[in-house]
């Protein structure tokens, strides 16, 4: 099946996918309020069951419900699912609408935008999901079952939803992540599927000293704070670059009050790795901090959370028929890498070709100026569907 023939059935559908959008982003859903995520999930859940998807959900008692939603396919479902993933929570705290709302306004190079929080990351891209499995089935029909599933945690790191989506992966063909792609400078055809992503940790390095007076009784104590900047030269020396290896100290704090020689500091480090066998070797480095004082100690504690995504030969394949399709709509699909992390990772690390980057094309996730182009929806869209019906 041509890809055109789905950005027709997408377009006679238009409406119906931006009004949902707007529907959508309207329901607010900082991952932090289950009952706010869940409200999200109730919206999704009913457009699915809609187009006759079964529906389970699985209830937290720390966050909104995971939800899968199953659309069966024509070979029958002990055929392979195909999973596409997205996550209905938002970093944008309750009342942020109210000072962000919707919007449709050009921007200055005259591109129609779409604003609001969490239309990029990724209420877009969840809606273009369904909008994809319809044209599909309108063209002809799906061939293996496809699942949807929908987190509510993916802006804190995913611990809820992990174990669903790696249960879900280990089953599946192929996974399609809906998250934005790869926003680069230039024209909207180089918005790339990611093919690539790194592995994300988070450690804490506490130092622990020894307090006392900083006039009465300065030679009996021994400055965490002092220490901790004796190891931040140390810590940030730790990249290798050229492995994608990046370490860097984000948040420091410690002491109590500028005359008490301090007992407690720390910091707060980010760690980035490209390959899932450097992540022993930033561990050990960061271990093996040890305080100049010997009245002083270090701990460190944390871990890798999130395992590199890998270019590997399945996601390569997949990323190559996408360009094919792509090239079909006219579009000059590019692939891209990036230090950032999503659900993806988490199915690249059990061996699953995973392509990501398969949602709405836009800029400033996260950021106050969080838009998607209008005008890239539909092709969008036309291309996720066309993934579909050929993986
Ligand atoms: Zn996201």
């Amino acid at each position: 099946m041509r890809a055109k023939r789905y950005l027709q059935s997408i377009e006679k559908n238009e409406q119906r996918l931006l009004q949902r959008l707007q529907e959508l982003v309207a329901v607010e859903s900082p991952s932090e309020d289950a009952a706010a995520v869940n409200r999200a999930m109730d919206l999704v859940t009913a457009w699915g069951v809609a187009a006759g998807a079964s529906v389970t959900r699985h209830p937290q008692a720390a966050s909104a419900d995971v939800t899968e939603l199953w659309f069966h396919g024509s070979t029958g479902d002990s055929d392979k699912p195909l999973l596409l993933l997205g996550h209905l929570d938002t970093v944008w705290p309750m009342g942020t609408l109210a000072a962000m709302p919707w919007c449709e306004a050009p921007d200055d190079q005259g591109r129609a935008r779409i604003c609001g929080p969490g239309v990029l990351d990724m209420k877009a891209g969840v809606v273009m999901a369904l909008e994809a499995i319809a044209a599909v089935r309108e063209n002809g029909g799906l061939g293996r079952p496809v699942v949807l599933l929908l987190n509510p945690d993916e802006e804190v790191g995913s611990p809820i939803s992990r174990p669903h989506t790696e249960r879900l992966a280990r089953e599946a063909e192929a996974v399609f992540v809906l998250e934005p792609p790869q926003g680069l400078p230039g024209t909207p055809d180089d918005a790339a599927y990611k093919t690539a992503r790194k592995g994300i940790g988070n450690y804490r390095v506490q130092v622990t000293g020894v307090a006392s007076h900083s006039g009465v009784d300065f030679t009996r104590g021994h400055s965490a704070v002092l220490e901790l900047a004796r190891l931040l030269p140390r810590i940030a020396a730790l990249p290798n670059l050229e492995r994608g290896t990046t370490v860097k100290p984000g948040v420091i704090g410690g002491g109590t009050r500028s005359n008490v020689v301090a007992a407690e500091a720390w910091a707060e480090v980010d760690v980035r790795i490209a390959r899932a066998e450097d992540a022993a070797g930033v561990e050990a480095a960061l271990q093996a901090l040890r305080c100049e004082d010997p009245a002083c100690t270090v701990t460190v504690t944390g871990g890798i959370n999130r395992p590199p995504m890998e270019r590997k030969q399945g996601t390569v394949l997949l990323f190559q028929r996408a360009r094919r399709l792509a090239a079909e709509l006219g579009i000059d699909l590019k692939e891209a890498s990036t230090g950032g992390g999503s659900d993806g990772n988490f199915t690249a690390a059990l061996g699953v070709p995973t392509l990501d980057g398969m949602g709405a094309v836009g800029e400033g996730a996260h950021a106050k100026r969080e838009s998607i182009l209008r005008d890239e929806l539909l092709p969008r869209t036309a291309l996720l569907a066309a993934m579909i019906a050929n993986t």
